[in-house]
């Protein structure tokens, strides 16, 4: 007998504990050589007074196996609690979810009957840093956040998912035809990365016309590569229109730790009724025997998983008369599972999973880039209908080395030019650039003391700097 692997495994709250209960004891009978370490995380936790439900001796363990099995869990209603996915990726380093979404026709009921695609979102950055302010009466901020590592990173994961996996194209979502700077940087290390890939297909979509087209006609994609909040939209649209949400797992993947869990929350009302769908945490589970090399094991779950779904055996959720042979519960259905163990779906595609070298990515520093401030955008609260009257305020505080060069709200430009006020805003960015391109932090801080001499409320400075020569900041107005 080999040495058992240890991972560690939460029960959750809700349809958690039923839906863990199933699918540890499908991983007991298919005998993968597993150590358990039972953890305690979510609602209790949080009502125990910890903010991010989970505590000290969880991490312990986390850092011990490595490997997290996580069953959904409940968060408590009111403020205060901090998401605890969200605290578990960050801290684990876990950039990449990877979520395949199929549907199981005709065995689930779905519009999409050939969809068959992987979603891989970058999981730690984005507009889930969470760092917002509120500037003034009226406007309030979120910062997006995208790093050049981050980004390659998970690019060059999804080329290398796509080729261990034989997908035959990679297609990324941005929308940088608005975010130029930000998104405009991840579809450019895309174009990149796909250059050393020439095996692999890429494409790449404005986001909103290709979730619309993934909802339209999914049969069209392979892998997707997607930043975070993107990725958090379409991973649902995509589950969803499998057929079920109780369907599908997904795989938290890092440089050195992973966490598997099922899609779907802990469904509260159905819990206790021996009722939920325990196969979004089993395809989870099977995610991680791929993960530990247990490639055997994996394919004879998988594949008794789908001859039950063939066998018409199906909980409530995807029951349906004329279709469906039989009603089960959450263990009935395990146990259908266990006795399909060594049988192989007739129509549906069977899963082989074979052992491969998991490539250690490689990630290439990226090259320095020449960094030169040339000016910089002062954000003020002021409430004023004229244009005019605001430019001439700001002319008087400018100085020989930083000049006014753009006044605009909300990202309109209103001078130079004559676009029209439509409302009274309170919140203006203003543009300061040195006519030789050479600013020093002491001019800045010269223009900020003349701000504050003629009573100007500041709300925020943002340095312009080029990189190479190019602007690392947006123009003045977008459209
Ligand atoms: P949910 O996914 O728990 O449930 C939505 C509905 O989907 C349920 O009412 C049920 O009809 C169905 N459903 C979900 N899973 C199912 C399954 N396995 N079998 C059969 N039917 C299933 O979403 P919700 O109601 O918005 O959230 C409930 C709780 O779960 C909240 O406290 C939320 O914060 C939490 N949540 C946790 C996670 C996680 O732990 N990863 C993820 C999402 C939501």
């Amino acid at each position: 007998m080999p040495n058992k692997r240890k991972i560690t495994v939460a029960h959750g709250n809700g349809i958690g504990p039923e839906i863990m209960g199933a699918t540890l004891h499908i991983l007991q009978e298919a005998k993968v050589p597993l150590e358990i370490e039972e953890v305690e995380i979510g609602e209790d936790v949080y009502k125990a007074g910890v903010p991010t439900g989970i505590e000290g001796k969880t991490w312990e363990s986390l850092y011990r196996t490595k490997v997290f099995l996580k069953a959904p869990i409940t968060t408590p209603q009111g403020g205060g609690y901090r998401s605890l996915n969200v605290t578990i990726r960050k801290t684990l380093g876990l950039y990449a979810n990877v979520r395949p979404c199929l549907s199981y026709h005709p065995y689930i009921e779905t519009k999409h009957p050939k969809m068959n695609l992987v979603i891989v979102r970058e999981n730690e950055e984005d507009l889930y840093s969470g760092i917002e302010y509120r500037q003034t009466q009226e406007m309030f901020q979120s910062l997006k956040l995208l790093s050049r590592k981050g980004s390659s990173k998970i690019i060059r994961y999804a080329f290398e998912y796509a080729r261990q996996n034989n997908r035959k194209k990679v297609t990324c979502f941005t929308k940088d035809n608005i975010m130029k700077v930000a998104d405009g940087m991840f579809h450019n290390i895309f174009e990149e990365i796909a250059k050393e890939y020439s095996d692999i297909e890429n494409e790449h979509w404005i986001v909103d016309i290709g979730m619309a087209k993934v909802a339209d006609s999914p049969e069209q994609f392979d892998v997707i590569v997607l930043p975070n909040l993107y990725g958090d939209i379409l991973s649902d649209i995509a589950a969803q229109i499998t057929g079920s949400v109780g369907l599908a797992g997904s795989a938290n993947i890092g440089g050195e730790y992973a966490m598997f869990e099922a899609i779907h929350g802990s469904a509260p009302r159905r819990a206790g009724q021996n009722l939920a769908n325990p196969s979004g945490l089993l395809l989870a589970a099977v995610q991680m025997l791929v993960h530990l090399n247990f490639d055997e094991e994996a394919t004879k779950i998988q594949n008794a998983w789908l001859r039950t779904l063939e066998d018409g055996i199906h909980t409530y959720d995807i029951y349906k008369e004329g279709v469906s042979h039989k009603k089960v519960g959450t263990k009935e259905f395990g146990e259908a599972i266990v006795e399909r163990f060594g049988q192989s779906p007739k129509k549906l595609e069977p899963v082989s999973y074979k052992k491969t070298q998991s490539a250690s990515l490689k990630i290439k520093e990226p090259s320095k880039e020449k960094k030169e401030l040339v000016g910089i955008d002062v954000y003020i609260d002021e409430v004023t209908d004229s244009v005019e009257s605001l430019v001439q305020k700001l002319k008087k505080v400018e100085i020989k080395k930083l000049k006014l060069n753009s006044l605009s709200s909300r990202g309109l430009n209103f001078w130079p030019g004559e676009e029209p006020l439509a409302d009274k805003s309170d919140h203006w960015r203003c543009r300061f650039f040195s006519e030789s391109k050479k600013t020093a932090k002491q001019d800045v801080i010269d223009l900020m003391l003349r701000l504050l001499k003629e009573d100007m409320d500041v709300i925020k400075t943002e340095n312009l700097y080029d990189f190479n020569g190019k602007p690392g900041y947006s123009k003045a107005s977008s459209n």
